[in-house]
């Protein structure tokens, strides 16, 4: 006769607990390092690398979806081995290096996008970048949508929001979403703090909306019944070798880092 406490695990697969984290990966630009730059490097993960880090989920028996597409597994209500994929800013080699190798393996993802700067470059830190980088246009977007990725939102400016005024602050959350669903002409549900900027009350606000998720910079895998609008991340860069990122993946290492 088994034990209770056999029994009570059978609907589970073996070695898959309610409670298995659930890395969400933020990555920015998918593209070789420009020449010259020497300051926010980490922005960068080589087309090459991003492969062989998809190749490495693939082997592992692990899918990689959109935040949308994983929503069911951060609340908990479906298991399985699956890991979230964002692409912070909504840059053009997103859709030029990263689109075709996440079709190879059937996996999605989300980019969260600055609706006020569609088609133009990333005008908050190019200044400080030395560098300006070409943001999708609305077609780009459009193609990224049809491809079955997910078009997120971060805010109309890329504001620090918890330093915005109320009024603006609340724009730019609602706002965004609005501007990108005419864009793509469907829902937009998921959201990303700039810089990880968040308080009480534009967790509020991206609430109000309408958002179903929302991302933040703090360091940690999520897990199963972690508030939906503030979940932590782990940063991909071009520093980390495939052992770093498996290590990020699927060790304490992060959550430690918290
Ligand atoms: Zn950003």
């Amino acid at each position: 006769m088994a034990s209770r406490e056999h029994g009570s695990t059978k609907a589970v697969p073996h070695g898959l607990r309610t409670s298995s984290p659930i890395p969400i990966f933020m990555y920015h630009n998918i593209a070789p390092l420009p020449r010259g730059v020497t300051r926010y490097r980490g922005l960068y993960v080589k087309p090459r690398a991003f492969a062989h880090q998809l190749g490495l989920l693939h082997a592992l028996g692990y899918r990689a979806l959109s935040m949308s597409d994983a929503m069911p597994y951060l609340r908990g209500d479906e298991h399985g081995r699956v890991v979230v994929i964002t692409l912070d800013d909504g840059y053009a080699d997103n859709v030029d290096n990263a689109l075709a190798l996440l079709q190879h393996y059937g996996f999605t993802a989300t980019c969260y996008v600055v609706s006020g700067a569609v088609g133009r470059y990333n005008e908050w830190d190019s200044e400080r970048l030395g560098l300006r980088k070409p943001l999708m246009n609305a077609d780009q977007l459009r193609a990224w949508h049809a491809a079955g990725m997910e078009v997120g939102a971060h805010s109309r400016t890329h504001a620090r929001l918890s330093r915005c005024s109320p009024w603006v602050m609340k724009d730019e959350v609602r706002g965004s979403k609005a501007d990108l669903e005419d864009v793509i002409s469907a829902p937009v549900t998921q959201f990303c703090y700039p810089y990880g900027d968040v308080n009480d009350a534009v967790v509020e606000a991206t609430r109000e909306a309408g958002y179903e998720g929302a991302t933040t910079v703090q360091r940690g895998r999520a897990v199963p019944g972690s508030d939906l609008l503030r979940l932590p991340r782990v940063a991909v860069s071009y520093r980390h070798i495939l052992p770093q990122f498996a290590m990020r993946a699927f060790t304490r290492y992060e959550d430690r880092r918290a």
